[in-house]
């Protein structure tokens, strides 16, 4: 009864606070990589941004003070297209896959680098506090943290997008452990686990021996943020992806329910 309800009023929100269009063209414009996704998944997409605003508060973590960031419209449109991208071909209703970012309600952005808020455990189970600024943060169970002139830095086709980064966390956290392997059907864990792994592995190798590789090195701090890094690669630059990795390129197309080279949804097939 609660879900129907909810979907109820996600339905009425989708025409009540429907994105202008000239915002909407001009957030598309602004990411290049979605043009050539099809009409199809373009359109499903304003509507997944839609909730996403209607939802997620997206506001300013430094109101006050020396440096100040106001968050406006188009920013909030821009983070939230990138962040929903990550749904867009998921099977089921929008109302229904929205339903996968329940687990926070807000995103905060920062005018640059920020302090790290989180504790890190190493694999001693020592607890660090690392002194080192980042540019974003997800927590378990809580908000996104995001550097603005990191998020602007993306715009362009070169594969590297720190919303898509932060949010493939937040999915990869949705089975209640951060470890590479997203919240998917059963069956698909083992290839999917197989193919992660195989891929972590020798892109490691590449990066140990301080060769140059396609992918972002910090890639290799560990599996989750091959994932991670990997899904901004999947969405932005997938023909890089798939040359390096075809067999984890594969799965990933699989998981997201998407061709990202042709810019269109994949169908469930019935017959096997
Ligand atoms: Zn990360």
């Amino acid at each position: 009864m609660f879900s129907w309800l909810k979907n109820k009023r996600r339905e009425r929100a989708l025409t009540q606070y429907a994105i202008p269009d000239d915002e909407w063209q001009r957030a598309l414009h602004t990411l290049p990589f979605l043009d050539h996704f099809d009409l199809v998944l373009v359109a499903r997409l304003r509507e997944l941004t839609t909730l996403f605003l209607v939802e997620k508060s997206i506001t300013s973590g430094a109101e006050e003070g020396e440096y100040t960031l106001a968050v406006t419209p188009h920013m909030r449109i821009v983070i939230a297209i990138q962040a929903c991208v990550l749904l867009l071909g998921k099977e089921g209703t929008v109302t229904d896959v929205i339903e996968d970012f329940a687990t926070f309600e807000n995103v905060i952005v920062y005018p640059g680098d920020f302090p790290q808020t989180q504790d890190f455990e190493d694999e001693f189970g020592v607890v660090h506090q690392l002194d080192e600024p980042i540019a974003g943060e997800s927590w378990e169970g809580g908000p996104v943290l995001l550097s603005w002139p990191v998020v602007e830095a993306g715009y362009d086709e070169s594969g590297m997008s720190l919303v898509i980064h932060e949010f493939a966390h937040k999915l990869d956290m949705l089975n209640g452990e951060i470890d590479g392997i997203p919240l998917m059907p059963q069956e698909r864990i083992e290839p999917f686990r197989n193919a992660i792994t195989a891929a972590y592995e020798d892109f490691c190798i590449h990066v140990d021996a301080n060769e140059d590789t396609a992918i972002d090195p910090y890639a290799a701090q560990a599996v989750e943020e091959f994932f991670a890094v990997s899904c901004e690669v999947f969405f932005e630059a997938p023909e890089l992806l798939r040359l390096e990795y075809p067999e984890y390129f594969a799965q990933l197309r699989l998981f997201f329910m998407l061709d990202p080279v042709a810019g269109t949804q994949l169908r469930v097939c019935a017959a096997s």
